[in-house]
């Protein structure tokens, strides 16, 4: 059997732990990266595209092949195009939809009981410190914060202005919780039927994380376009609350999007100085955090005692499946 993913994101990890578990492997890439990801022994089979539509047709030619989306794939290949692969998909691809609508996406954590920060439908609602953020995994592009109605007025037109939005109701306007994020990744097994922790990551991004080096009196309003990825582990307290969201987001998904949330997925939060996690986003699929994690996480390793990426543990879920001669209650 062949596991595959699209040449970006956490491509490498991916295909790196399928060969681990002894599959073979295949990576659709563009013509301008092929020559990048040669340099990786581990990718067996090059399937090189020169537009999307063909990236689909070459994807779809494959046999006995799994296909592994990760964060990268609705962005470049767009929702359209990809509700054309007809490989099966590793995870629940009827969460993509939900994923791409910011309204869908939050309404699926408090369905779960999970807190997530006030959300004001128009500016004139704002009465606190927000955030703007502009739809889509844009990696923090365009996003800003604002103390009142008049602020997040002209940054909305702003942004108008610059063409990064057409239209007002694209973006979405959040409480801006005060604390420190915390991005927990999860793994849910159908296969074991349990969740795992599988590592803590923390966005590093400028110029929110470079405004503390600078003097007290210069001031700069902070930017949140994403420029790595740095690990983290949590006081132990603080995990049972983080399991709970975990699993009451399986449950939910279970009951709203069918069959629910297999295998990677990632409570992207906020922890406050009351140690309560405030969760503003969810990722249905694999996060390029995890690519921290190559080698296992401190918490990967409180399972399974053998170095354990989320690419590796993908492909061992599917090992179990066809062990078990279940292959369809992880794809679909
Ligand atoms: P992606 O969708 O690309 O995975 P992301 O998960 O990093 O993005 P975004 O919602 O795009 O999350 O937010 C980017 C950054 O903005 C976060 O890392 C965090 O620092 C900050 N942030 C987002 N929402 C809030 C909030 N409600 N309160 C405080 N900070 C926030």
């Amino acid at each position: 059997m062949i596991l595959s993913t699209l040449a970006s994101h956490s491509s490498l990890q991916i295909l790196h732990g399928a060969k681990m578990e002894g599959f073979r492997t295949a990576i659709l890439s563009s013509q301008t990266r092929e020559n990048f990801y040669r340099r990786f022994g581990f990718i067996d089979n090059f399937l090189v595209y020169k537009n999307e539509e063909e990236a689909i047709n070459l994807l779809n030619s494959l046999q006995d092949a799994i296909f592994i989306p990760h964060g990268s794939l609705i962005e470049y290949v767009g929702i359209e195009r990809v509700s054309k692969i007809k490989l099966p998909i590793f995870g629940n691809r009827n969460l993509f939809p939900w994923e791409s609508n910011q309204v869908k996406k939050m309404k699926l954590l408090e369905m779960s009981n999970i807190k997530t920060p006030t959300r004001f439908e128009r500016p004139e609602d704002v009465d606190r410190l927000v955030i703007v953020k502009l739809p889509g995994a844009k990696g923090g592009r365009g996003y800003f914060t604002a103390r009142t109605k008049k602020e997040v007025k002209e940054g909305i037109k702003q942004l108008l202005d610059k063409k990064m939005i057409q239209n007002e109701d694209e973006l979405i306007i959040q409480e801006y919780i005060i604390g420190i994020p915390m991005y927990f990744q999860f793994f849910y097994s159908p296969m074991l039927q349990r969740v795992e922790l599988t590592g803590i990551d923390i966005r590093y991004e400028t110029n929110v994380d470079g405004l503390r080096r600078l003097p007290g009196d210069i001031k700069a309003d902070p930017t949140f376009v994403v420029a790595g990825n740095i690990p983290a582990v949590a006081r132990e307290s603080i995990l049972p609350l983080a399991f709970e969201y975990a699993e009451n987001f399986i449950k939910t998904t279970r009951n709203v999007v069918s069959p629910g949330v297999i295998g990677p997925f990632c409570l992207e939060s906020i922890v406050t100085d009351q140690l309560d996690i405030i969760v503003f986003e969810f990722s249905g699929r694999i996060v390029a955090g995890t690519n921290i994690y190559v080698n296992g996480s401190p918490y990967s390793w409180l399972y399974w005692n053998e170095p354990m990426s989320v690419g590796r543990r993908i492909a061992r879920e599917i090992n179990l499946a066809i062990q078990k001669g279940k292959i369809e209650d992880v794809v679909t």
